[in-house]
């Protein structure tokens, strides 16, 4: 049975909506809420090199971001960043298990192709393997 995570359904409207605002290259942000449930997603700025294929958080904005939940009293509960509309999954690519430094987070990957089955996947990456989740939309 997959691993579950709760998530507010405004979030996937957040994700879908920032990932097919820029279609053609890699979108990012965080994931939080509270008792781990997702209520809210941050946008940052993907300042890859190469922004069509790879996704990073300038280490700045990931103090920023840590900041406002915490003002905001909420958790870091994950990340998510988007595939360009070229590519056909939105699984992990082997970059994205290597990087995946948070052993706890839920690692989300958002596709903008409009007739995805899943257009928003989750993922627990650890230990260099990547675990689908299953995700309960909430109201
Ligand atoms: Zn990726």
């Amino acid at each position: 049975m997959k691993r579950a995570v709760r998530s507010r359904r405004k979030v996937y409207g957040q994700l879908l909506g920032h990932a097919r605002r820029h279609p053609h290259r890699e979108c990012c942000g965080i994931l939080a809420g509270q008792d781990g449930l997702i209520t809210q997603a941050f946008p940052a700025k993907n300042v890859a090199a190469d922004p069509v294929r790879n996704y990073e958080i300038a280490p700045k904005e990931i103090v920023r971001l840590m900041g406002e939940l915490r003002k905001r009293r909420l958790e870091f509960l994950g990340i998510y960043h988007s595939h360009p509309h070229w590519l056909d999954t939105n699984e992990p690519s082997p970059k994205d298990v290597a990087l995946a430094y948070y052993s706890e987070a839920i690692y989300c990957i958002v596709t903008p192709r409009p007739y995805a089955t899943a257009p928003i996947r989750a993922f627990s990456i650890r230990n260099g393997r990547a675990m689908e989740l299953e995700i309960q939309f909430l109201p």
